[in-house]
């Protein structure tokens, strides 16, 4: 079968490589659609996590082509989904409810350093991991469920009620992920922060207010018909975010980052101490909100048509990825089909 390998030189070349058999509680999942992520251009810089021949993707959806030894929950043909991590259950994370700290979060991804990714034409999976998607979800759509569940951690994250007043920082793909499942949630009161023209459009274009980081905190309460929002998100990726979040806040507000940055990023501390400000981190998701996302698309309360804006064969994922990587992309999801 081909597959997209990250190459000694760090460029991605399709190559061939063996399908191999599903073994016991596996799967054989033939891919149809795979999402180039954020972190998939991270880590194509990153030979520490993703060492020459990785085989990266990990938001797909195809159809379930062979099953391993003790797997009755599926069948060939089903289309689904898969949740491309496998949680142990048993770690204190897993069983305090949190498995997106799994102990065994990195070892069992789908498109790291242990686990061939969806980059290929297939790719054997935990059949637990997998979810049959309902027919109103379609193919290509499939693939938009790892990104959406993402947003949906990061809302959950928030603890907060669909009546309060939100931020989101950066209009990036993440920014994105999170105003839509702000939206699915019955979020109303949302402002989109953001400095790029074309960028902030796009947050405009799903019904939020937006201002630019420039305007001021005070644009963005203007925005809000003068409420202060009680939560934001930092979905900016840049070392400048979690300021201009902060910047944004409500006394006793939550500022939830879901954009990280590996360079150091100024914060108030002064700021978070006087207005009891509390900051936590969101990252992948749980089985629920994975499933949820899924219910989301299957309800149409996701515009997914928007979110995709080209599908490409495999044998153009490195030109992809630079495109990706370039500045003033109006790339949203590239998806990689074989
Ligand atoms: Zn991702
Ligand atoms: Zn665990």
């Amino acid at each position: 079968m081909r597959a997209v390998e990250i190459g000694a030189d760090r460029i991605l070349r399709t190559t061939e490589r063996e399908p191999g058999r599903p073994g016991e509680g596996e799967i054989r999942v033939e891919v149809g659609h795979a999402g180039i992520c954020g972190s998939d251009l991270h880590n194509l810089q990153m030979p520490d996590y993703a060492p020459a021949g990785t085989v990266l993707g990990h938001e797909f959806s195809g159809i379930v082509a062979e099953l391993g030894t003790g797997v009755g929950r599926l069948r060939p043909g089903d289309r689904v989904a898969v949740l491309p991590f496998d949680f142990c259950g048993v770690c204190a994370r897993c069983v305090s409810g949190s498995p997106q700290t799994c102990v065994q979060i990195r070892t069992t991804k789908i498109g790291g350093a242990f686990r061939q990714g969806a980059f290929a034409e297939s790719v054997i999976v935990p059949a637990a991991s997998a979810y049959v998607l309902p027919d109103s979800v379609g193919d290509a759509e499939g693939a938009l469920v790892e990104p959406i569940a993402v947003g949906i951690h990061g809302v959950a994250a928030a603890e907060s009620s669909p009546e309060e007043p939100v931020a989101v920082v950066g209009g990036g793909p993440v920014g994105v992920m999170v105003t839509l499942a702000l939206q699915a949630r019955g979020f109303s009161r949302i402002v989109g922060v953001e400095p790029n023209r074309f960028r902030r459009d796009r947050l405009a274009g799903l019904g939020i207010a937006v201002t630019a980081p420039d305007d001021g905190p005070e644009a963005a309460r203007e925005a809000l018909a003068g409420a202060v929002p009680n939560v934001v998100f930092d979905c900016s990726g840049h070392p400048t975010g979690p300021s201009t979040a902060l910047e944004l806040l409500e006394p006793l507000g939550r500022l939830v980052v879901l954009g990280s940055t590996v360079r150091p990023a100024p914060f108030d501390f002064y700021r978070l101490v006087r207005d009891e400000i509390r900051v936590r981190g969101a990252v992948c998701y749980t089985r629920e909100e994975f499933k949820e996302a899924i219910e989301h698309l299957a309800a149409g309360r996701i515009p997914s048509g928007d979110l995709i804006t080209d599908i490409r064969d495999l044998d153009r994922a490195q030109e992809s990825f630079e495109e990706l990587i370039g500045n003033g992309t109006t790339q949203m999801k590239i998806l990689l089909t074989p």
